[in-house]
């Protein structure tokens, strides 16, 4: 344990809302022989708790192997700005079923999107042959991901403000649950017990699986399994496995496959069940297939195909995936959307107004223009956004008005979105990220609330806000997730 003179953790008289890091005294934070001690006992706490990423080097083999890029202190998040999200995720969930139900609303709202770009055609041609074809699989799993960031108002408090909901591959939920307990031990080691305590746990693996697991037994086949769709190459590995060992210890059988071996060995019996390898798929749960990179050739269209075709229950299905896209979330602005999708319920709908950011079509015509040009005037104001996911796409500062210089006069605007950009003030941190120097950093968190829900015919059988991700970035960066090794995992610690 390392005692020395360490100033207490919250100012008395702090307000809820400011966002100053727990841990601020300079002297702590510059203290160079108590920050290498507690780097290194969160790096090895990490290691032992399986807080692990494949290596940059060898993404394929678990021979070697990192900690996954932490934080080194936990992050001060405002308590009543993470019930807020948790409070609004079950809204969100009914909110994305609806309009995934809803092929008018997703064909209008996507019409100028899918002329301008080739991979959300893609996508919703499969939609739009599925629903021709007619829907084989009326049990629907959903596993979604509302990622925030605390906006700064005029009076320095802060707000929630939703950056995006992924309503594919939302990952980070089996390493996320395990990083509360390599910070609780950071504090300990501090000598900090009492806030050691304050750290709370995270189940979002175990909620995720909950739903997973009622899926497969409402599709009622005791030996088909659930088929985790994955890249071929897969740093992000482990934090699949924490989902996979989950499922297999509720004695459910897990499969990983990539879209070409769908291809080259997946079949339909009569009855439109999906089978691979001898095995019969009762879920196909997407960890890949949101990037055009995943459909690296016509046979990864073409299994994708197959498996929307299938009895089985998908995760998501095509129509739950594009509800996902930048331009859905764009059009849920217009006044009137949302009260339509939540008639009944308007306390819902003011909970999910309440974390929305100004956003913005960008599709020919008078408002497109107006927009663009206050756009070119103060890019710093706006974030430009293409219909990409995954980190690493978005358009900050300077480069909006190159790219909007170059696309103003066709239709290309319609790929893009503009959103306001959020603001929030700075915490300070170090990022530990495998063969980077130690350095105290200026960091913006991101928090993530995983929603899971599964309906059945009309009947909504499961809606749950189940855990959390936190993701903290330097402020050195505009954009980017873990993956792209910009964001690294983090904890809450509420204030
Ligand atoms: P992706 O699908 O690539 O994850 P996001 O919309 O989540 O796209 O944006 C990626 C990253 O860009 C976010 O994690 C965040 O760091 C940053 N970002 C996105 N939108 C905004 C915004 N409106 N204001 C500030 N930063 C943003
Ligand atoms: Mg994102």
């Amino acid at each position: 344990m390392i005692h020395g003179k360490l100033p207490g953790l919250i100012r008395p008289g702090r307000m809820d809302s400011e966002l100053l890091i727990p841990f601020e005294a300079d002297d702590v934070l510059q203290n160079h022989s108590l920050i290498q001690h507690l780097t290194l006992a969160a790096k090895d706490a990490a290691l032992l708790q399986g807080v692990l990423m494949r290596t940059k080097e060898e993404p394929s083999s678990s021979e070697t192997i990192c900690f996954a890029p932490i934080t080194l202190f936990p992050s001060p998040v405002p308590k009543n700005l993470f019930d807020q999200a948790c409070e609004a995720q079950q809204d969100f969930n009914v909110l994305i079923d609806r309009i995934s139900m809803d092929p008018e609303f997703l064909k209008k709202a996507l019409a100028s999107t899918i002329k301008a770009d080739e991979f959300t055609a893609r996508l919703f041609n499969i939609y739009n042959q599925v629903l021709e074809e007619g829907i084989t699989q009326s049990i629907t799993l959903g596993i979604n991901r509302s990622d925030y960031m605390f906006d700064k108002k005029h009076d320095q408090s802060a707000c929630l403000k939703q950056i995006e909901i992924n309503t594919i591959a939302a990952s980070f939920a089996g390493l996320a649950a395990k990083v509360p307990v390599v910070h609780r031990h950071v504090m300990h080691v501090w000598g900090k017990p009492e806030e050691a305590a304050k750290i709370q746990s995270n189940s979002a693996a175990k909620e995720i699986c909950k739903g997973i697991a009622k899926a497969w037994e409402l599709y009622g086949s005791p030996e088909a399994v659930v088929l985790f769709l994955v890249e071929r190459v897969s740093r992000n590995i482990f934090d699949q496995r924490c989902l996979e060992m989950e499922l297999w210890d509720k004695n459910i059988r897990v499969i990983r496959r990539h879209f070409i071996e769908i291809y080259e060995r997946g079949t339909l019996d009569d009855n439109k069940r999906l089978h691979v390898d001898g095995y019969e798929v009762a879920i196909a749960y997407f960890r890949s297939g949101y990037s055009p990179d995943d459909y690296h050739s016509e046979e990864c269209w073409a299994a994708r195909l197959l498996i929307e075709r299938s009895l089985a229950i998908k995760c998501p299905n095509i129509g739950t995936h594009l509800v996902g896209t930048k331009k859905v979330q764009q059009e849920l602005v217009h006044s009137g959307v949302l009260e339509n999708y939540l008639p009944e319920y308007p306390k819902a709908v003011e909970r999910i107004r309440a974390t929305f950011a100004g956003l913005y079509s960008i599709d020919e015509g008078p408002e497109g223009d107006e927009i663009i040009a206050k756009a070119m005037e103060n890019p710093e104001a706006y974030v430009l956004k293409p219909q990409r996911e995954g980190g690493g796409n978005n358009i900050f500062g300077e480069e909006i008005r190159q790219v909007l210089g170059g696309i103003k006069d066709g239709s290309k605007r319609s790929a893009y979105i503009l959103m306001d950009r959020i603001n929030p003030k700075a915490v300070k941190n170090y990022l530990l990220q495998s063969g980077t120097a130690l350095k105290l950093s200026e960091c913006i968190p991101e928090l993530g609330m995983f929603g899971v829900y599964i309906r059945s015919c009309n009947r909504l059988v499961m809606n749950i806000c189940a855990g959390h991700l936190l993701r903290t970035k330097s402020t050195e960066f505009a954009d980017g997730g873990v993956s792209a090794g910009v964001a690294v995992l983090d904890t809450p610690y509420f204030i």
